[in-house]
């Protein structure tokens, strides 16, 4: 179908927060993957694993870099506080995609099952230049959870975004890929929603789910609120034009029922109509007020974007097992 690509280098992305229960034997387990990927002759031999270290207050950090002394398929970048788990997943594509010829972004708890590389490997063979980790099932999620998630793909895709539903950000991306999602300069950032905007030859793997094997999640319901309405924000402005079509018929209901009371009024019948005046009051207040949050979640993100602040600052970088290709911090 699409065409045929040469061996290439790969390099996985590994966000990293707070994951110091989990994070030497997911090396472990990465490692020995790679191997096993560069023994079976899918990858070149200078493939590597790029941790991003977002901000960790405990021990992360200092187990990556010892990490990174003793294997030199290790690269650590690090920043300079917690951006966020899409900034660090972003600095992480834009690092790799100076060496690597394709780039797989994966949990560093390895809740996603690894043994997929090899079908991602397969589609980038293939020609693909985006390839998609579905989810069989959410059996490992709690109940909430699984609701929510959705009920929220649902209203995205009621809203006319193209998202892959179940799809997270276990993800292959081709160097030329990544080069394109560069020229995306959003400091608000959906990648799940921005990256099927690119158009280019994808296609969609399966995987099971397996439970975190250490530490907590490191989504906290604040995160995923603000990740979720950041999905809706920057992928469709439905929202506002859902608000315009209600206050329309708004207006419609209140001329109609003006003139109702109006004729009324010239029959003289005058209703006490206290119930109904309270109902409509708190129903009108409660939809004005709902509005106006919409639009404001719009303006402030308006409001982020125009500041242009960096996506993320960089404290260090080790490649190969020197500290490093820059001086300082970086953006
Ligand atoms: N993560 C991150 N920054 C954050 C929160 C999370 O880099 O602010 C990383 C985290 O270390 C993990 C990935 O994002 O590698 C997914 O987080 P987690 O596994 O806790 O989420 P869950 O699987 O519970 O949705
Ligand atoms: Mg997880």
């Amino acid at each position: 179908m699409y065409e045929r690509k040469e061996k290439g280098t790969l390099y996985l992305v590994v966000p990293c927060y707070n994951e110091e229960e989990v994070i030497e034997s997911s090396i472990e387990k990465l490692l020995d993957k790679l191997s096993r990927l560069v023994d079976q002759g899918k990858v070149t031999a200078d493939s590597k694993i790029m941790f991003v270290n977002d901000g960790s207050k405990d021990n992360t950090l200092f187990l990556l870099h010892a990490a990174a002394k003793r294997e030199n398929r290790i690269s650590v970048l690090s920043f300079s506080t917690n951006f966020g788990h899409q900034s660090a997943i972003l600095a992480g594509m834009l690092y790799s995609a100076k060496y690597a010829s394709m780039v797989v972004t994966i949990d560093a708890d390895l809740q996603q099952d690894i043994e997929a590389l090899d079908q991602f490997i397969a589609c980038y063979d293939r020609g693909c230049e985006i390839v998609y980790g579905v989810r069989n099932d959410r059996h490992s999620d709690s109940v909430f959870k699984k609701a929510t998630a959705s009920c929220y793909y649902r209203f995205l895709h009621w809203l006319g975004c193209s998202i892959i539903t179940n799809h997270a950000d276990y993800r292959l991306m081709s160097k030329k890929a990544i080069q394109i999602l560069s020229q995306y300069q959003e400091v608000n950032l959906f990648l799940r929603g921005l990256v099927p905007t690119l158009g280019l030859p994808s296609d969609v793997v399966y995987f099971d789910v397996k439970k975190r094997e250490a530490g907590t999640s490191k989504y906290t319901i604040k995160k995923m609120i603000h990740l979720a309405t950041n999905g809706i924000t920057s992928l469709s402005v439905r929202p506002l034009q859902i608000i315009t079509i209600f206050g329309l018929l708004t207006c419609v209901f209140g001329v109609g029922m003006a003139i109702y009371c109006l004729i009324d009024w010239i029959n003289g019948n005058t209703v006490p109509g206290y119930t109904t005046t309270l109902m409509v009051t708190l129903i009108m207040n409660g939809m004005t007020l709902l509005s106006l949050g919409i639009i404001g979640e719009y303006l402030g993100k308006l409001y982020m974007e125009a500041k242009k602040r960096p996506r993320y600052i960089v404290e260090s970088f080790i490649w190969n097992g020197d500290e490093n290709e820059q001086n300082g911090y970086s953006c």
